[in-house]
């Protein structure tokens, strides 16, 4: 994560994640990793929370596990009956995040798969469709997640992905990596179908790192 802004520090403040005492201590434990910023600031946890509540989620997908921070967040939000499965690529990710699962009740809602989620998205099909698809991976596969996402989807569900400008490279030159053509086309594409109406009630939520929201009509 970033330094946090004054606006992200009120907004943690007032409608922070500060209710859960062991999710504060396992974030700390996280952000000794030089990785840490890589995951969902707590402004943007508390967005994804806000969804799974309002939009009665139960079922969650994510793609992109890192420590877990996020899928915790969610699991924190889920029914005592919801259930989320997040997948990991790098098995030093994977095992990070298994020992946060272990350690918060919630944890227990979350099935940890490791390998590289292309692969692993058709082995789970049969344990939907979802309620909730978060889209938090290597950029370039957007695309073929919003395909698996837009058939493993229930009708009014959601499909979420994060760094939807990806680094200001939509609109200019990015501000802080090197971000390929090809980057550039696939997340034109993902944003794109996601804002069709006909499909999807929608928005791009004006995050730091942008957040696209798709409802599946
Ligand atoms: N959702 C997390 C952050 C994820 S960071 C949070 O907010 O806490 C992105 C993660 O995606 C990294 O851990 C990276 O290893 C993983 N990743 C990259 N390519 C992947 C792939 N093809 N399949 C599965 N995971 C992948
Ligand atoms: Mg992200």
């Amino acid at each position: 994560m970033r330094v946090e802004t004054p606006r992200e520090k009120y907004a943690k403040e007032v409608f922070g994640l500060n209710e859960d005492a062991g999710l504060t201590r396992i974030k700390a434990a996280m952000d000794q990793h030089p990785l840490h910023f890589m995951s969902v600031s707590p402004a943007e946890a508390r967005m994804l929370q806000f969804l799974v509540r309002g939009f009665g989620v139960k079922r969650i997908v994510e793609v992109g596990t890192l420590f877990g921070y996020s899928a915790l967040c969610m699991a924190l939000a889920l029914p005592d009956d919801g259930r989320l499965i997040t997948l990991e690529k790098s098995p030093e990710h994977h095992a990070g995040a298994r020992e946060m699962f272990r350690q918060l009740p919630a944890g227990s809602k979350i099935e940890a798969l490791c390998g590289d989620a292309l692969e692993l998205l058709p082995t789970i099909e049969g344990k939907g469709p979802f309620d909730m698809v978060f889209i938090d991976a290597d950029k370039g596969g957007y695309v073929k997640y919003l395909d698996w996402a837009e058939k493993n989807v229930r009708k009014g569900g959601l499909i979420v992905g994060d760094n939807t400008f990806l680094f200001g490279a939509l609109w200019s030159q990015s501000e802080d990596r090197d971000i390929g053509a090809k980057q550039i086309q696939i997340m034109t594409e993902f944003n794109e179908r996601l804002a069709d109406r006909s499909l999807y009630n929608s928005i791009i939520i004006p995050t730091h790192q942008g957040m696209t929201v798709a409802q599946k009509l």
